[in-house]
């Protein structure tokens, strides 16, 4: 519920750019405190902004609305099932997950990637029993190996689970699984679950209208959308997603290989990789045999079923693989971001969290808050003004001054949040034709010994110039044709790669060892041999 979520984040998510200036969803910080906790609370924050309790009351009337569900037979499990959320009850929610995720994790911005996995999803999802829902298919941002599923019918998978499949079966056999979790209902069963048990707060301020600019209150939605589900609920969900991906004329005998690969990538833990799907999809420890048995039970012509590996692996020349330090990394306490030009130092011993919208530190006491992102205003003034003018905001002098060159308003502020006041200081900051947002806070009585380490912070705001450090690059995956007979291993000796040989045969789903015929498509890594850190 509170801002220690940020270490239990199950990824870690990269920055990437602020929405285009002038275009982006509003961002209005803000903070509350609910039971002595201290946390930001998106909800509050929107419903103040536009002057109004709808948000919260929109949550509460979902919350109110699960009790009134009611009995009847899912088609894709042909059991009589207890309905908590009705399928439009569903669909809202999986909607205002929608925004939290983008806004969060973010898209993986490649625009040819989200056609194909859309209308891949929406094949597979066309042959199963809810046909009808606004199926949506997204590719996320995020170097993390995971693939998850929220209701109403929406399915996302990583940029890092797309580097480590190996065709478009796997993939058809991930997205059909995700597709199983949504027509057998878990994800709604296990949301309204949540939601009864009390998570009705985060999940509150996840459904805001407008959700989640901040990492914080995203990693509490995520907390709640990274739904764990049982073994029983992923074993039906693997076989769903196999009924789908056969319907849909794909190879089924290439989706054990995904758990094969997900196994290897836990087994290699010395490489610090545990996939993330296996953390919100407990494994059923038979799944590959059970899998393997429906299969066997299968018609056994898999002539003119579909892998496409070739042109799988063509689609991922270039993907980035791994961190992107284009999207902002440490160097000690100073964050740098090459991508938006831009540095400044965050109080030591801070943690903090690099979000898509924001970037958030917050003090080792989890009481005092800072937190960087863009505002919608065209100039500086306009954005104090904004901000100030919050209902519930009381707004100290503002003053003009520059910093580091840079034209800046900044102003002390106090705001009565439900559960106590907080005190903080907002510094908006002009730079390279948009509006940096800066704000600092922490609860009434902590606010004197945080005031000096939030201003150094606020005022730290700079340029980012140094032609190496806007230089930082991202790894990528090339895809190799060889010329003659190989192995992983062989190649490794004389073709240079930053990641080890165990990390190629892995996302090439080979064996170190094992003969490659000549002709073969084999998935590279190339790029730094080192990235700078993600954590201060
Ligand atoms: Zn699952």
């Amino acid at each position: 519920m509170a801002l220690v979520l940020l270490d239990e984040s199950p990824t870690l998510y990269a920055y990437a750019d602020f929405p285009p200036f002038g275009r982006c969803p509003r961002t209005t910080p803000a903070a509350s405190v609910h039971e002595g906790e201290f946390r930001v609370d998106e909800s509050e924050v929107e419903s103040m902004a536009r002057g109004s309790r709808l948000g919260a009351m929109g949550a509460l009337t979902l919350v109110a609305g699960v009790t009134l569900g009611g009995c009847a037979i899912n088609p894709a499990t042909g059991k009589n099932q207890l309905m908590l959320v009705s399928q439009d009850q569903g669909i809202a929610m999986g909607r205002q997950a929608d925004t939290a995720i983008i806004a969060s994790i973010g898209l993986y911005p490649d625009a040819s990637w989200q056609a194909y996995i859309q209308q891949l999803g929406a094949k597979l999802a066309a042959t199963s029993e809810r046909p009808d829902l606004p199926w949506t298919f997204r590719v996320v941002d995020d170097p993390a190996v995971n693939a998850f599923a929220v209701p109403g019918g929406f399915v996302y998978v990583t940029r890092g689970l797309l580097t480590h499949l190996t065709d478009e079966a796997e993939l058809a056999s991930v997205v059909g699984h995700e597709i199983g979790h949504i027509t057998a209902r878990h994800t709604a069963a296990e949301m309204s679950k949540q939601q009864l048990i009390g998570a009705g707060l985060a999940l509150g301020s996840m459904a805001s209208s407008t959700v989640a600019n901040y990492a914080g209150i995203a990693n509490q939605a995520l907390g709640v959308l990274y739904l764990k589900y049982s073994r029983d609920d992923e074993s039906q969900a693997d076989l769903l997603g196999l009924r789908y991906m056969s319907r849909a004329n794909f190879d089924p005998r290439r989706m054990p290989e995904v758990f094969r690969m997900l196994d290897q990538m836990s087994a290699a833990e010395g490489g610090g990789q545990v996939p993330t799907w296996l953390a919100t999809h407990p494994s059923p420890t038979n799944r590959v045999a059970a899998i393997t048995k429906q299969i066997a039970a299968l018609p056994q012509s898999f002539s003119g079923t579909v892998v496409n590996g070739d042109s799988y692996l063509r689609r991922l020349d270039g993907q980035v693989f791994g961190d992107d330090p284009r999207e902002g990394y440490f160097q000690g306490s100073r964050f740098l971001h090459p991508g938006l030009r831009f540095q400044l130092v965050f109080p030591d011993g801070w943690a903090t969290q690099n979000g898509k919208q924001a970037v958030i530190a917050v003090s080792s006491a989890q009481d005092g808050i800072v937190e960087v992102a863009g505002a919608q205003e065209a100039s500086a003034d306009a954005a104090a003004r904004a901000f100030l003018a919050q209902q519930g905001i009381t707004a100290g002098a503002s003053s003009r001054a520059n910093v580091h060159g840079l034209a800046t308003v900044s102003a002390p502020f106090g705001a009565e949040a439900s559960g106590g006041t907080i005190r903080g200081i907002a510094l908006f900051v002009e730079y390279r034709g948009g509006v940096f947002s800066l704000i600092g806070y922490a609860a009434d009585a902590r606010w004197s010994s945080y005031k000096t380490a939030v201003e150094n912070t606020l005022h730290s705001f700079q340029a980012l110039t140094d032609p190496g450090a806007l230089d930082a690059q991202p790894q990528r995956v090339e895809i190799v044709k060889l010329t003659a007979r190989t192995s992983i291993a062989t190649m490794a000796q004389t073709r240079p790669s930053p990641v080890s040989a165990a990390t190629l045969a892995l996302i090439n789903q080979v064996a170190l060892d094992a003969p490659l015929e000549a002709g073969r498509l084999v998935k590279w890594v190339v790029g730094p041999a080192t990235l700078p850190t993600n954590k201060p």
